[in-house]
């Protein structure tokens, strides 16, 4: 029986009976194995412009299962970057990333995906070399691919994130600031900073349903008077989704409206919603 499941289980055996500590350096051991044979999977969640049902692009996020088991992105990325692992793991995102995206724009030629980028790789790595491959070799435009970067990481290092993050914009790529509200950056800074979009947190979008908007609104009227785009993330209702739209923020992502998915079932569901959003506008048209 042990032998048949494999080595993977004495894993999992090991990981709830040790400490943290321990389970740590576990899962660091594991995702090494896991970087080397190529298993992280990427999901992708779809970013919708809530006035109409349309796509306006994808976040691609990391997956990892051992056993049978998902490990959150919240704990291996955290390891992934203290143990010197991020860039190989953000490597492997950008490949997966890129010949994805060069599947799906078969069918879909303006779909991009934002991908999520951690300081180290900005330290450890020739990021414009790494991402400029990527698109060269499958063949996308530099609009094709956002780059997320988060608010705390511009206010803890933003002097080492900027002459890169310059060089990618001359290349065409647009920033995200993500997680945008929690990092305490000062507003003066971002307003020189190269950003496209502002990426508003959960934690403003969830006191919505409780009619608490201050904050929200608050976040909106910065983003528009920096004249940036605004994306609320984590949108879990209509209620949500219904207030967001009248403090002028259309662009959602969130449950609501889809959960990050394998790109099997991201494909069936862009069928999907092409379809509706199509009888959604022959039904206006007749009625
Ligand atoms: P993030 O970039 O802010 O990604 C959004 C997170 O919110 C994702 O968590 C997503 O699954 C979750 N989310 C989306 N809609 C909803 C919703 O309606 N309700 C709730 N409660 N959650 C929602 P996830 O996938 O667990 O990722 C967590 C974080 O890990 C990401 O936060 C990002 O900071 C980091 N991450 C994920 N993949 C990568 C990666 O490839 N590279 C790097 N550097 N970081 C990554
Ligand atoms: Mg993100
Ligand atoms: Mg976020
Ligand atoms: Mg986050």
């Amino acid at each position: 029986e042990a032998k048949r499941r494999g080595k993977n289980q004495v894993v999992v055996f090991k990981i709830h009976f040790l400490d943290i500590v321990s389970r740590r350096m576990q899962l660091e051991q594991a995702l090494r194995e896991a970087l080397n044979e190529q298993e992280l999977d990427i999901w992708f969640q779809p970013i919708i412009d809530a006035r109409n049902g349309s796509v306006i692009g994808l976040e691609a996020l990391s997956r990892w299962k051992l056993c049978s088991e998902f490990i959150p992105p919240d704990e291996f990325i955290g390891i992934a970057e203290t143990s010197g692992m991020i860039t190989k793991l953000g490597q492997q995102v950008f490949n997966k990333v890129g010949a994805a995206l060069q599947e799906l724009r078969i069918d879909y030629p303006e779909l991009q995906c934002n991908v999520n980028l951690s300081l180290r790789q900005f330290r450890d790595s020739d990021l414009t070399k790494d991402i400029m491959q990527c698109i060269e070799k499958y063949q996308l435009p530099p609009s094709a691919m956002h780059l997320e970067l988060t608010e705390s990481m511009i206010a803890e290092s933003e002097s080492e994130i900027l002459p890169t993050m310059q060089s990618l914009v001359n290349h065409g790529f647009k920033f995200h600031l993500d997680d945008f509200g929690t990092g305490y950056s000062s507003l003066e800074r971002l307003k020189n900073l190269p950003f496209d979009t502002l990426k508003i947190d959960r934690s403003f979008v969830a006191p919505l349903g409780k009619n608490d908007h201050v904050m929200v609104k608050n976040i909106i009227n910065i983003g528009h008077e920096l004249g940036m785009n605004l994306i609320a993330e984590g949108v879990e209702t209509e209620v949500e989704v219904n207030k967001l739209l009248q403090l002028g923020c259309h662009q959602i992502q969130g449950y609501y409206f889809a959960r990050p998915m394998p790109l099997d079932a991201l494909k069936v569901w862009m069928l999907d919603n092409q379809t509706q959003q199509l009888s959604a506008h022959t039904s206006t048209k007749n009625g």
